[in-house]
């Protein structure tokens, strides 16, 4: 039996939370005169500290219970909160592999956690045979999976990924910012399979809403209860609570915008494949797409003079360019530049 007590930093499994004054009444309704806001206008008051309006659409839309979710302030919230709760720094460890979001390295820097970088195989799946000595070591606390993969846009092997839950003695985050673009189904499923599981979304994708910077996790209550303990006290602004659950609630714009975006993707790669400039075209499962080129340097520079930015993802695969699906006239003035380059 998975037991999250052993998995926990000491000083977070001892810590006692801040009690902030909406802990301690939960009203609506009275004269507020116990957090210092100021009486007068119309975002005086600090918002719920739960989202429990979006919480309550969330776990409608997902069919996940409100008390497996957590909302963080953009998904990158949630990959520092689980280097802070479950990883001694200098002592404890963690694993991706590698090319992935780089958001990883840089939250395991920031918490002094070493990450150990596993390579990708050359299609950009987990190799099995490179993980089966680290899964019994106790050292290492988190394995991020990202899938589908950014930046190469894949989904990662589902049997590699059920091998990883059912032979790690840790906590398993599975990245699926991209997975609204994908005809693969989420890992929601696994959830009641997996108490060490925490999958991650977000609103920054598909839902349009970049800007809100709300991502969500689920995973078990015991989880989202440290969540909770060690995130800030108001990380959702009230704003961007409202406009979550409005942009939630409007599934049919959702859904326009992701068959507009796979639309202009089938084109966009249609268009690409056949320029003489793109060697290589890496098949995705995501809103956008790698590209190998002769020189992604000199591309990436000529494009950014005409104010066209790319991704330029050379430092981690040999003259790549990451390439996001832009609406129909950003498309065609995108390939009418390479074309350009071409001649
Ligand atoms: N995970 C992946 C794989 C991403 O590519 C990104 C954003 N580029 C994030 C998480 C962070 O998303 P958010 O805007 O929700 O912080």
């Amino acid at each position: 039996m998975f037991d999250i007590q052993k998995y926990i930093r000491p000083n977070i499994a001892r810590l006692k939370p801040y009690s902030s004054a909406r802990d301690e009444y939960q009203g609506t309704e009275g004269i507020f005169l116990d957090a210092n806001e100021n009486p007068f206008g119309k975002f005086n008051r600090y918002p719920d500290p739960y989202q429990r309006e979006l919480k309550q659409e969330l776990a409608k839309r997902k069919g996940v219970p409100q008390d497996q979710i957590f909302i963080g302030n953009g998904s990158d919230e949630l990959i520092d909160l689980v280097f802070r709760i479950f990883c001694e720094p200098k002592q404890d460890k963690a694993i991706t592999f590698v090319p992935t979001y780089g958001m990883y390295q840089v939250s395991a820097d920031i918490n002094d956690v070493e990450l150990i970088k596993l390579p990708l195989n050359e299609n950009f799946d987990i190799e099995m045979d490179s993980i089966s000595e680290y899964l019994k070591d106790r050292s290492i606390k988190l394995i991020f999976l990202c899938s589908p993969n950014n930046p190469t846009g894949n989904h990662l092997n589902a049997n590699a990924i059920e091998y990883i839950l059912n032979n790690f003695n840790g906590i398993v985050i599975i990245d699926e910012a991209y997975i609204d673009f994908s005809n693969q189904s989420s890992k929601i499923s696994l959830l009641d399979l997996y108490p060490n599981l925490i999958i991650c979304q977000t609103m920054s994708k598909a839902y349009g809403v970049a800007a809100a910077r709300i991502g969500w996790g689920f995973a078990h209550p015991e989880i989202i209860q440290l969540f909770n303990k060690v995130k800030p006290p108001y990380n959702v602004s009230l704003p961007n609570q409202q406009l979550g659950l409005e942009t939630l609630k409007n599934e049919s714009v959702f859904e326009n915008n992701v068959k507009e975006i796979l639309q202009q993707k089938e084109w966009l790669i249609e268009q690409v494949t056949s320029l003489k400039v793109v060697l290589k075209m890496y098949p995705s499962d995501a809103n956008f797409f790698l590209i190998e080129v002769d020189d992604a340097n000199a591309i990436y520079q000529f494009l950014s003079v005409k104010k066209i930015i790319v991704r330029n993802r050379h430092s981690v695969v040999r003259n790549c360019l990451r390439i996001t699906v832009g609406n129909a006239s950003e498309n065609q003035t995108f390939i009418n530049a390479l074309k350009a380059y071409t001649l």
